[in-house]
């Protein structure tokens, strides 16, 4: 089907490419897989934000959906997601699904995507989104992230988006041998710096990234 927003895509995409070659230091590369591009132009991010922001849609910057939260930024949507290094048998945990995007982005690469949010409306405006646009891969539910979900555990790929503190330790017992996850670890907006983990096969953790960042705290135990 002709899309209709390809252009917009594509401009976004440029801006993004170009963040990405400007943070190459951090990331260890200097552009995005094509897998990672590729899933990018096949989500409509139009879908993702409120009525009023639409034209902004395609902006690279994060946008507001209301409950205090915000729809993350493409270029940081598309580094974490190139960061996980995900493949078609990919299964993955998402804490943090906020309108439902980068779950979105994530389902259009891997088998699986389980994300977890602790405000049930946007839970619910999300399940409701993402199974409208036909992503049946992608299961939503309103709990809190920072005990994981260990029912589907182990995943190949794990991806905080809000801010922590500290790595929550149920997230690393959750993470499959030679699995990675991503998170970005610092109490306030300005010291707060996106982490690369990888879990060896002996369950030694590795870190890398440091990328400055700037999310949303994340919230334990208050549901
Ligand atoms: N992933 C989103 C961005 C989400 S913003 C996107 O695609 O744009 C971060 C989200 O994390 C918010 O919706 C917030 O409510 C949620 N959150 C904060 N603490 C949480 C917790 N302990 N468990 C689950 N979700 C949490």
């Amino acid at each position: 089907m002709e899309d209709a927003y390809r252009q917009e895509k594509t401009r976004l995409l440029q801006d993004v490419a170009r963040g990405v070659a400007e943070t190459s230091r951090f990331l260890g590369k200097d552009s995005l897989a094509p897998a990672t591009i590729d899933a990018m132009m096949r989500v409509d991010r139009h879908e993702f934000v409120p009525h009023d922001l639409l034209q902004l849609a395609y902006e690279n910057r994060p946008l507001p959906i209301g409950h205090e939260q915000t729809i993350s930024q493409p270029y940081i949507v598309a580094i974490m997601t190139d960061m996980l290094d995900l493949t078609p048998e990919s299964r993955v945990l998402e804490i943090g699904t906020g309108c439902g995007y980068q779950a979105a982005v994530l389902g259009e690469i891997a088998a699986a995507v389980v994300t977890l949010e602790r405000v049930g409306a946007l839970a619910d405006t999300a399940k409701e989104r993402l199974k409208r646009l036909g992503y049946s891969n992608i299961t939503v539910l309103h709990a809190d992230g920072a005990q994981g979900w260990a029912a589907e555990a182990p995943y190949d790929g794990i991806i905080v988006t809000a801010a922590a503190e500290k790595i929550p330790e149920a997230l690393v017992a959750q993470l499959r041998p030679d699995g990675r996850m991503v998170i970005p670890l610092g109490r306030r907006a300005r010291t707060q710096s996106l982490v690369l983990l990888e879990k060896g096969a002996e369950g030694n953790i590795r870190e890398g990234c440091h990328l400055p960042v700037a999310f949303v705290p994340l919230i334990e135990n208050i549901l």
